[in-house]
């Protein structure tokens, strides 16, 4: 999907009035009522109806013909553009260059500030693959897709955020954090090569260690990376550091499953080690001695997802996406799939930052609706493969 930057700039406030009146209005609404649309906006009825043409016409809506009553929705592209406005006003990015990754669950974009630096954008797409060929998905989210993709990738990015940033604040190799706003975090431009792409290194053996160093390192602040593979280890064309990306499935060693996603991390590096250069050895962190020397070790230890938990992003917020991803997810071989479990940390507390400019809260019912559907979907699939 092309991001047009242009149109950053060019939207008249009637218009923007308009696209957040659709946006507000999704939150209890699949297609949104006109009527509704004019009703929020504040608005009259006949320009409203022109600024949603205008608006469709640069597909940031879509208009629906529903069975009961005609309306319109947002659209990925109308989402996108409440995000990236609200990151220009606040003058942290200015344009969109070139798309430089395309995931299952995001899309990643070069953009640039004020001053020309580029940056890196990551639009989170979380609930994407319900619009692709999985049937059963497809039907079980059925007519709520919308909110529930709206809903569950500004979680995903709001989660990814806030680990981003208290990982880089406790000096681990992650990319400098600069902004978020609804789907999207907005953080430093790496210049490296994933190590996926890297057929060959000076010392193998010295990545190796630096690598699972850094899982250990992870786990004695409280935290198990859960998706640490050569995808997501950039290595710094200049230093060869590697950096390490991509935070929406963190858990914490407290986790009920902590010890399988820690063995399945070190796993992939292993695996891969030999396959890519042919190296094999007999040391590798383990679950259990790990936590127990990393206690030992720093007496006042830090804990890190105890942080998480504080700085906003809720412990319900954690299990409602984790059921979610895990909903989306196809089991692996010999993964059955487990429920969410529940960490020990405390959490709530700090309340959240929204703006109707910028972020506008979702309602107790989307939010509660989403939470039921991945609830629902994940009962679905665990008779499924059981
Ligand atoms: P996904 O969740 O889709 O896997 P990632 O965060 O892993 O998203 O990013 C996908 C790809 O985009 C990465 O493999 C990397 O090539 C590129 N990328 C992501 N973040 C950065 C960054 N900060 N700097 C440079 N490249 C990045
Ligand atoms: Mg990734």
């Amino acid at each position: 999907m092309k991001l047009d930057a242009t149109d950053l700039r060019y939207i008249t406030s009637e218009e923007f009035r308009v696209l957040t009146a659709v946006e507000m209005g999704s939150k209890n609404h699949e297609v949104v009522p006109t009527p509704l649309i004019v009703q929020i906006s504040g608005l009259r009825n006949g320009g409203v109806n022109k600024y949603l043409g205008e608006l469709a016409k640069r597909n940031l809506v879509a208009k629906v013909q529903n069975s009961r009553y005609d309306g319109y929705r947002l659209t990925y592209g109308g989402y996108d553009y409440l995000a990236m406005r609200a990151l220009s006003r606040r003058d942290s990015m200015y344009s969109v260059g070139n798309q430089i990754g395309v995931g299952k669950e995001s899309d990643i974009y070069i953009v640039a500030d004020n001053d020309g630096k580029e940056l890196v954008l990551k639009l989170h797409r979380l609930g994407r693959i319900s619009f692709r060929a999985i049937k059963e998905k497809r039907d079980y989210l059925g007519k709520r897709k919308s909110a529930s993709w709206m809903y569950m990738s500004r979680l995903a990015a709001q989660k990814e955020w806030a680990f981003m940033k208290v990982l880089h604040e406790h000096g681990f190799p992650v990319p400098t954090p600069v902004d978020q706003a609804r789907h999207t975090i907005l953080m430093e431009f790496i210049d490296a090569y994933p190590l996926r792409q890297v057929s060959d290194v000076a010392s193998p053996g010295a990545l190796y260690s630096i690598l699972m160093d850094l899982i250990v390192r992870f786990a004695h602040a409280g935290l198990i990376h859960g998706d640490f593979n050569e995808f997501n280890i950039l290595i710094r064309r200049e230093t060869g550091e590697p950096i390490v990306i991509d935070f929406p499935q963190m858990v914490s060693t407290s986790h009920m499953n902590a010890e399988y996603y820690f063995n399945r991390d070190v796993e992939c590096i292993r695996t891969f080690f030999r396959r890519r250069f042919d190296y094999e050895s007999k040391l590798y962190p383990r679950f259990k001695s790990t936590l127990k020397e990393g206690g030992a070790q720093d007496g006042e230890a830090f804990r890190l997802d105890v942080m998480v938990a504080a700085s906003g992003f809720k412990k319900s917020d954690q299990q409602t996406l984790e059921e979610y991803m895990n909903s989306l997810k196809e089991p692996e071989d010999g993964e059955e799939g487990f429920g969410s479990g529940s960490e020990d940390e405390e959490s709530e507390g700090a309340s959240e930052e929204s703006s109707a400019e910028d972020e506008n809260a979702d309602g107790e019912d989307v939010r509660e609706r989403a939470a039921a559907e991945a609830s629902q979907h994940r009962a679905r699939q665990q008779r499924k493969y059981h």
